[in-house]
């Protein structure tokens, strides 16, 4: 006999990603009339290390690009990386042990550019590992000059339109990056800080007013005290001078409703600039905003002997000098949550740098209006952008004081500070290398000097679907493409990604950027905690995928919900790696089966019927779910077929059959099912699929890969033949459920099998042979009626009541019972009479012993099982 081949994914799934690249199956065709399916695919940020979370995000986009392609769609899913900003900064940072700062801006922007290119090739192989089936023949990379060219442009084209303005007020400033940042790119964490109660006095009366801050620091800004207007135990105050700690300055005190009564002592100070909340009343007092912290967090001359330290040194020198003096009251610890630089976890802080803007607040309406035009899915994730549209207070900061990035593409005036926007045809134009075009200022006869701020990266990344639509390219593929059918992408970008593009998408074509966005959720620690190199549990996927490989991590992917937060499992990986295995072995069965492709015959057994309509079934139930993007319902419809319907029942039922000459129905159905239930495994498991494909179906079949194969037709549901089927199935299952349970090997003969009941002839009609051999019965008959008695086979004692109850006598009382015949059927309730050996008669109620029956027929002892309404009568 030969040995049994093995699937062997070590050697597959290299083989067949190779023949992929080979044969271009995911090419992107721009002359093709098939309806389009694009996919605004995330461009991967360039830092190398591939984590848990991007392999399952881009297996989840992957599934629907391979989905869609099999349903016949000009696929446009793009290789793409996202190439800019800080994240690679901080590192090159890093790992040269240099300061952006102290390096020529060139310089430093080429170190940037090389580290994060020297990482491309290794991202794309993990992709390529990972089996996902993106186009490079489409590919981009957001720092290329094409690139940042459409940037800049789209810049333009806002400025122009006045959508873009220089804002002289301050924003959020993160003093280690030495850049603005937009809210959305300030985190809230909460940290334990010190509430200082620190003294100052009333200029009248020479009092001591205790006052409580967190940032003793920002005292030399303090321009102003406040209460509550009903807070009765400070009202006094309004109207007074108070001199302040340290700086003995003297500022006022009013009265206003914001002041919460209920922190430290009721009163506050207020600095220009600690928050938010400081900003708006500075400007409701019409006060001047000093600067008591500069660009690199250090204390400005304001501070008087604090210049030049940074903000954590001169607040802890400050607390010990005003201890010193017996300033300070007490110190007390407060949970705070304070805002911090997404990027280095910096707190930040508020300064008054000039940045670049684009209108938002004023434009909150019509973005919303275009969130409820785009499908979400799921669909509470559009709760997150709308409440963060909402909670929108100021416009977007879009300038940074950074390196590695796009550009501004303009010059200013060094004197009088007027603009000159570079022209659309000058693009990528770095204003910091170029000359301007022209020498002067228009204005003063200054001299323009080119911006050194940059873009902020999602300046770039935000015009992802005009990038890929060919805007201001081609306005034939602009016209084809846009708006593009799908954005897939996680829940913690939803503020950034998401609600930039949709901003300025509507600012730059008034059309909204897709169809259907796609969220997806979080790969969490095994204990459900989040992934944090500081909590010590990260995963590296690399490991795993050499240990368990590319289909496995998939069906991982495939098992989690979409939207929700997932702790990863390991073990999932190994049941990936059994299904794998099955599919390939079952298919491999159908492949022996049928040596060509069978044509569909006239007449079926049952049971091929049965298994054709349940499998049109799990198809159209498996489209409605990938329609909605819910993969992991796909998948579990999927394999519970294949284990279960599929190989467990219908191959089981008709592999006897699939070898003889004359029977076409069942190689039919094996084909049918065989060879779609691969289709819908290959959106998931591309290379087993694959591998089955070729080893079992590509002689017969036109496509050179399973993947462009077309997805499969739904068989005609057959509500009779289901029926019929649905009876054999349980037939054969409770009979070989009965054989194990017996410990009698399943290949074991039955010397005789029943089927009893009452239009049991019509629903057995045409399955008697197959349930005969499957079963193994020599002989199988299937009979309306037949006659039955039980009778008492055996009496077994209970010991674990007879022994407390009856002490000493418990023994013989067990013996006597087994040796008790009888007749017929007694009253289940009925006490048995025993006589012990010295004479004494013993009454034994029911609850000692158990009846163990045995049911006869004419033909003489059986087993009696049922299956529905039918009795399976089994004389072994
Ligand atoms: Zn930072
Ligand atoms: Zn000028």
């Amino acid at each position: 006999m030969q040995t049994m081949a093995q699937y062997d994914w070590r050697v597959s799934e290299p083989k067949w990603q190779a023949k992929w690249k080979e044969w271009e199956i995911h090419r992107f065709d721009p002359k093709s009339k098939a309806e389009v399916f694009s996919i605004d695919n995330p461009p991967r940020y360039a830092s190398g290390a591939l984590h848990l979370g991007h392999a399952y995000g881009y297996t989840v986009i992957d599934f629907a690009a391979r989905y869609k392609r099999l349903k016949g769609h000009n696929v446009f899913f793009p290789l793409c990386f996202d190439v800019n900003g800080m994240p690679v900064e901080v590192r090159v940072e890093k790992v040269k042990g240099i300061k952006a700062s102290e390096v020529p801006r060139q310089e430093f922007i080429r170190m940037c550019s090389e580290f994060a290119e020297a990482h491309i090739g290794e991202m794309t192989g993990q992709f390529e590992i990972l089996g996902e089936s993106m186009d490079p023949s489409i590919y981009y990379q957001t720092d290329a000059e094409y690139y940042r060219r459409v940037t800049q442009i789209s810049f333009i084209r806002m400025f122009k339109k006045g959508l873009v303005y220089k804002g002289h007020f301050p924003v959020n400033w993160c003093t280690r990056c030495g850049t603005a940042l937009a809210d959305a790119e300030v985190n809230y964490e909460q940290r334990t800080t010190k509430l200082n109660y620190i003294v100052f006095k009333e200029v009248e009366s020479g009092r001591e007013i205790q006052i409580a801050t967190t940032r003793p620091e920002l005292l030399c800004t303090c321009l102003l005290v406040a209460v509550n207007p009903e807070d009765q135990s400070t009202s006094h105050l309004v109207g007074k001078e108070l001199v302040t700690p340290v700086y003995n300055r003297k500022v006022k005190v009013v009265a206003d409703p914001k002041v919460d009564p209920n922190f430290g002592t009721g009163i506050v100070m207020i600095c220009s600039i600690g928050d938010k909340d400081d900003l708006e009343w500075i400007m409701k007092y019409g006060l001047p905003l000093e600067k008591g912290i500069d660009e690199d967090g250090k204390m400005t001359e304001l501070a008087g002997k604090y210049v030049g330290m940074p903000v954590l040194d001169a607040r802890k020198v400050i607390i010990d000098d005003m201890k010193a003096a017996g300033l300070l009251v007490k110190q007390e610890p407060l949970e705070q949550n304070t805002g911090n630089c997404w990027r280095c976890h910096t707190p930040i802080e508020f300064l008054k740098v000039p940045q670049w803007f684009i209108k938002s607040v004023e434009f909150k309406d019509r973005v919303l209006k275009m969130v409820d035009d785009i499908v979400w899915k799921p669909e509470f994730m559009k709760i997150r952008i709308k409440d963060w549209v909402n909670s929108l207070a100021w416009d977007w900061v879009v300038s940074r004081q950074r390196y590695f990035a796009t550009a501004i593409p303009l010059w200013e005036c060094a004197d009088c500070g007027s603009v000159l926007l570079a022209e659309e045809d000058e693009c990528y134009v770095d204003p910091t290398v170029r000359a301007p075009r022209k020498e002067k200022c228009e204005v003063c006869g200054g001299k323009y000097v080119g911006s050194t701020d940059v873009f902020d990266t999602w300046m770039d990344s935000s015009i992802s679907p005009l990038y890929n639509a060919f805007w201001t390219r081609d306005d034939k593929m602009f016209e084809k493409l846009y708006p593009m059918t799908l954005r897939p992408q996680s829940h913690d970008i939803i503020r950034t990604w998401a609600y930039y593009t949709i901003l300025r998408e509507m600012h730059l074509t008034g059309q909204k950027p897709w169809d259907e966005v796609m969220i997806h959720g979080f790969i969490m620690a095994p204990d459900g905690r989040p992934m944090h190199a500081s909590s010590g549990n990260t995963i590296d996927p690399m490991p795993l995928l050499e240990k368990y490989g590319g289909d496995a991590m998939r069906y991982y992917a495939s098992t989690c919900a979409l939207g929700m937060d997932h702790a990863f499992k390991e073990q999932e990986l190994v049941r990936g790696n059994r299904l794998s295995t099955k599919t390939w072995n079952v298919i491999r069965l159908v492949g022996s089966a049928c040596k060509e492709k069978p044509r569909k015959p006239r007449k079926m057994h049952p049971i091929d019927g049965w298994i054709l309509s349940k499998f049109g079934d799990l198809v159209r139930e498996v489209e409605k779910c990938n329609e909605e993007y819910q993969f992991d319902r796909s998948m579990a419809m999927i394999q519970d077929f294949l284990w279960h319907k599929f190989a467990d029942h219908y191959v089981e039922l008709a592999k006897h059959r699939a070898y003889s000459e004359d029977d076409e129905g069942s190689r039919y159905a094996l084909y049918t099912v065989g060879l779609g239930l691969l289709k819908l495994i290959s959106v998931f498991l591309p290379h087993v699929a694959e591998d089955a494909y070729q080893e079992s179906f590509k002689a017969h079949e036109k496509a050179i890969s399973i993947h462009v194969s077309g997805w499969p037709e739904a068989p005609a549901k057959d509500d009779a033949l289901e029926k019929k089927g649905e009876i054999v199935k349980d037939i054969v299952a409770g009979i070989r459920s009965w054989k194990s349970a017996k410990g009698i090997s399943l290949n074991a003969d039955i010397s005789r099998v029943e089927i009893v009941g009452t239009g049991s002839e019509d629903l057995l009609s045409g399955s008697e042979e197959d349930v005969r051999q499957t079963v193994k019965a020599k002989v199988l008959k299937v009979l309306d009626k037949v006659k039955l008695v039980e009778s008492i086979a055996k009496i077994k004692p209970v010991y674990s009541k007879l022994g407390p109850a009856f002490k000493k006598d418990a023994k013989e009382i067990a013996e006597k019972m087994q040796a008790t015949k009888m007749d017929g059927m007694p009253d289940s309730d009925a006490p048995l009479e025993i006589i012990l050996g010295d004479g004494r008669k013993l009454s034994i109620g029911p609850e000692f012993f158990e009846l163990e029956k045995k049911v006869s027929s004419e033909r003489g002892e059986l087993e009696h099982i049922s299956a529905g309404s039918l009795s399976i009568l089994i004389y072994s």
